[in-house]
């Protein structure tokens, strides 16, 4: 893409092509000699990530970034020299999501540790489905997902987990194991075994993945009652119950509670205990959707009173990828009874779960899921949590909280820059910023109106400018407004400094 290149091969290398590597030639040394430029190449990105004067993002709009890029696919293959520039272009218009100053995602950071995981993983390249392919990463999902359900609750231990495509596709596996539980002969004989509606609940702030299992599955969203949450974003348990007795009132099933430990925008806790009681007064299933907050099981100082109950749970979504930053994808499902995902999923495929093979066919993880092939995604978490222990993680979650709470008070310092709209449960901080002229204007529902109309001037201007990002959208109860988030180790109390400050400076005139 690029024509000149800060990343030379040697002249003897630059012009061959792919056949003059492995495995096409027996090329020890110009294969060697490709990937260390490619490691070059990638390190000065995870050090301009690191680097507070390096630009978050270089922004482009995807018209003008089109011309800028050459994406097209060749007639005849490239020089090794030119994949190379393709790849040095690549990460130079890549937004910097590990930067200091990337405050935008839930998943965020550059965790060096998980990092050099995921190459390892990559260039061992195999699939998970079989103890026969992947030996030692199959033991090692067993290990870590054992010391997760662990930390979930002594009860948990001989429970059952897997690690899906992300948390949408593990609240999916909480919906289909408690509907096979309830209803064992739905696999074979389908929906006409389901005499009546069935129907699940989840607050009004729960991830839209939760939603959307009552369509994929059979039930329509009408049949996802999307239960009140009060003023902190956390589900009220007298409405769950209301709105169970109502439906039952019409000859419906409610089956599936999910709770939310953490939501997505407002970083809220659903009273575990009380919904937990509710559940188990009606029968129903209750799945915990911890995908951003279960990180926090591993602080003993903030774990409770927000995931108190947590062990009351039939199922936890629970994201590493998220809050313990590991790198894009790690995400996991656990189950507090062993064998539900297996008799609920397996088909048993004869070309590649054979019975009769030379090991314990009990690791040939593959047929607990809807899947065929599954991504090797333990290995990056194992490592990271090699390296840090329990006891690292626990301090990471103690100093993103930490630099919240300092964020939360740097804003009540400047009241008359900032408002900040809730006091947070975690590390999502909901603020609006206020430019000049609003400044001595009394707060109202206009003044709100006019905040909200700030927000995406104001984050275009960030992005503009490449200095900072910060999310923004609107709520049932609120026009838009800043939702930051703290989820990278990388973060610093100056950063959160220089983020109010960078707000302030680029957007005081709006
Ligand atoms: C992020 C999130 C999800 C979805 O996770 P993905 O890995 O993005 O699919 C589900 N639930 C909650 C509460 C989340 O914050």
């Amino acid at each position: 893409m690029a024509n000149s290149s800060n990343y030379k091969l040697s002249a003897a290398t630059a012009n061959l092509k792919y056949t003059e590597l492995y495995p096409y030639k027996d090329s020890a040394v110009n294969s060697k000699e490709f990937l260390q430029k490619i490691v070059d190449v990638l390190m000065e990105f995870v050090r301009s990530t690191n680097d507070r004067k390096e630009k978050v993002l270089e922004f482009h709009h995807p018209e003008e970034m089109k011309k800028i890029l050459d994406l097209k696919i060749p007639e005849q293959g490239l020089s090794l020299q030119s994949l190379i520039d393709d790849c040095a272009t690549t990460l130079k218009y890549q937004v910097k999501t590990g930067h200091p100053h990337f405050f935008n995602q839930l998943s965020c950071g550059l965790d060096i540790i998980s990092m050099a995981g995921e190459w390892l993983t990559a260039t061992a390249n195999t699939n998970m489905f079989t103890y026969e392919i992947a030996p030692v990463f199959i033991l090692m999902e067993n290990v870590v997902m054992t010391h997760m359900r662990e930390i979930i609750g002594s009860n948990w231990k001989n429970g059952d987990s897997i690690l899906a495509p992300g948390g949408s596709i593990s609240n999916l596996y909480a919906f289909l194991a408690a509907r096979h539980k309830m209803f064992p002969n739905y696999k074979e004989k389908g929906i006409a075994t389901i005499q009546g509606q069935l129907v699940m609940y989840t607050s009004d702030q729960s991830h839209y993945s939760v939603k959307s299992c009552s369509s994929v599955c059979g039930l329509g969203t009408d049949n996802c009652l999307m239960v009140p949450s009060d003023i902190h974003g956390r589900m009220i348990p007298a409405e769950l119950e209301r709105l169970i007795l109502d439906r039952k009132g019409k000859g419906h099933i409610p089956f599936f509670v999910a709770c939310t430990s953490g939501t997505t925008v407002l970083g809220s806790f659903d009273p575990i205990n009380e919904i937990a009681d509710i559940c188990q007064k009606y029968g129903m299933w209750l799945h915990v959707d911890a995908a951003w907050g279960g990180g926090l099981l591993l602080s003993k100082k903030y774990r409770h009173p927000r995931l108190t109950g947590i062990e009351r749970a039939d199922s936890v979504t629970w994201n590493p990828h998220k809050l313990m930053g590991t790198l894009l994808q790690c995400s996991t499902i656990h189950f507090k009874e062993n064998g539900l995902l297996m008799s609920c999923n397996q088909m048993a495929a004869d070309y590649l779960f054979m019975q009769d093979k030379l090991y314990d066919v009990e690791f040939d993880t593959g047929d607990k899921v809807i899947q065929c092939g599954r991504h090797n995604d333990i290995f990056k978490l194992w490592l990271q949590w090699r390296a840090k222990g329990d006891e690292g993680f626990e301090k990471h979650m103690d100093k993103l909280m930490e630099l919240s709470e300092y964020m939360v008070k740097r804003i009540k310092e400047q009241p008359e820059k900032f408002y900040l709209i809730l006091e947070p449960e975690m590390v999502n901080v909901s603020f609006w910023y206020i430019p000049s002229r609003l400044r001595n204007v009394a707060h109202s529902a206009a003044r709100e109106a006019e905040l909200g109309k700030i927000c995406p001037i104001l984050k275009g201007r960030m992005m503009q400018s490449g200095t900072l990002m910060v999310g923004y959208q609107p709520d049932d109860r609120r026009p838009n407004f800043f939702r930051n988030i703290i989820s990278s180790a990388a973060v610093t109390e100056k950063d959160v400094d220089f983020l109010l400050s960078e707000l302030d400076k680029l957007g005081n005139d709006l």
